[in-house]
């Protein structure tokens, strides 16, 4: 599992940041990718990478803000002259998003070759998308904006060969055999598989925030606590807390300063303003704390 920030820029972009979009990237786990927002520079930015737009299949749309889904009717059209035929896309988004979409696609006379559904989201609902739970969570911004936690299937133990020799059992197929099912027989005796498997590693837990003032509320730190990655905006890094709540936004340090009880592995901020220079943004990644990163574009973290 691989996170890539394909666009790290806040409202307007810049010549070095383009727009909001994420990718999470489950090529070897479910051999597709999700999209997290799309910024109008999306699709440029693919063409830096080796995405190939058809394994693109299920899409999760913050909120309606321009610099988060300008890029989404373009993207749509394209994919399906890049090998998307009858590839299915899901697309999850606030109330609106299908209507915008409709009448856009009408409009421009676009007309997609592949299945396409939107699901429309709300607070407090859970998805299930390829085995991925996704808790969706309304967070304060002027527009409905909303965050998703991911978190992937906890992954089985695997057996335990020394146990099953101990009780006469030989590695060979019957191992599968034995792993597939919930008992198994050996000598006239019914064994439990359960037993003889290793440990349970718990799924990876990823937290992906829209546009958003800091939220403090209990619910929300349960959601978030103890996660491997969140990805959070930071509209605001120098001390301008009162500024960024009254544009709807976050300011780092408040961020971070909250983040410190949640036992969160890494944390990556992200929407960063194009107001402020290198020396600047240098003289802040300096003083980060361990495992906190300043996405820039295609700033890419690998989820152990
Ligand atoms: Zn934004
Ligand atoms: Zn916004």
């Amino acid at each position: 599992m691989r996170l890539t920030v394909l666009g790290s820029g806040a409202g307007l972009p810049s010549k070095e940041r383009k727009t909001q979009s994420i990718i999470l990237d489950l090529i070897p786990e479910i051999n597709a990718y999700f999209l997290i927002d799309v910024g109008e520079a999306l699709q440029h930015q693919l063409l830096h990478t080796n995405i190939k737009s058809r394994k693109i299949n299920h899409i999760f749309i913050t909120h309606l803000h321009g610099d988060h889904i300008y890029g989404l009717p373009g993207f749509l059209s394209s994919r399906a002259f890049q090998g998307g035929e009858n590839q299915p896309l899901h697309i999850y988004g606030p109330k609106g998003i299908e209507e915008w979409l409709e009448v856009t696609f009408q409009i421009s006379g676009t007309h997609l070759n592949y299945p396409f559904y939107v699901h429309e989201i709300h607070d407090g609902m859970t998805l299930s998308v390829e085995g991925y739970q996704v808790d969706v969570r309304l967070l304060d911004h002027p527009i409905d904006s909303y965050l998703f936690v991911f978190k992937e299937p906890d992954k089985e133990g695997s057996l335990d060969a020394d146990k099953l020799k101990e009780v006469g059992i030989r590695p060979g197929p019957i191992y599968a055999e034995i792993k597939e099912s919930n008992t198994f027989e050996h000598d006239g005796i019914t064994y439990n598989t359960s037993e003889f498997l290793g440990p349970v590693t718990p799924g990876k837990k990823i937290a992906i925030h829209g546009d958003t003032r800091l939220i403090k509320d209990s619910e929300y730190k349960r959601l978030i606590e103890n996660s491997d990655v969140v990805i959070h905006e930071a509209t605001f890094l120098d001390n301008e807390s009162e500024k960024a709540h009254e544009f709807g936004h976050s300011e780092i340090h408040e961020v971070m300063e909250l983040f410190k009880s949640l036992n969160i592995d890494t944390t990556i901020f992200t929407h960063i303003s194009n107001r402020y220079d290198e020396n600047f943004l240098n003289n802040i990644k300096q003083k980060l704390p361990e495992q906190t990163y300043i996405a820039e574009d295609f700033f890419s973290f690998q989820v152990k």
